[in-house]
């Protein structure tokens, strides 16, 4: 049992962003992965709002450590999977 200073979240399974080269801590994917990308749909479900802020700020953070990348291909690549469901107001 080898325990660091990381945060107890990053459980394997938890398909959890590793920084600062956002892949998949669980895969090694680009996250978010499809297996993330299928849970945060299942969680958010009810909230694609909130899903929106969220992914929103991985974005911002992801940009930060991401540099080199291309805006649009973030963009893309944080946000721009989630299904537009009918609109609500
Ligand atoms: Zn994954």
């Amino acid at each position: 049992m080898t325990r660091g200073a990381e945060p107890s979240e990053q459980a394997s399974g938890e398909h959890a962003p590793v920084a600062p080269d956002w892949t998949c801590g669980s895969c090694g994917h680009d996250w978010p992965c499809d297996t993330k990308r299928d849970r945060l749909l299942h969680e958010y479900r009810a909230d694609r709002a909130s899903l929106s802020v969220y992914l929103g700020s991985c974005l911002a953070a992801a940009s930060h450590d991401l540099r080199a990348a291309p805006t649009a291909a973030l963009q893309d690549r944080f946000i721009g999977w989630v299904p537009r469901g009918p609109r609500i107001a």
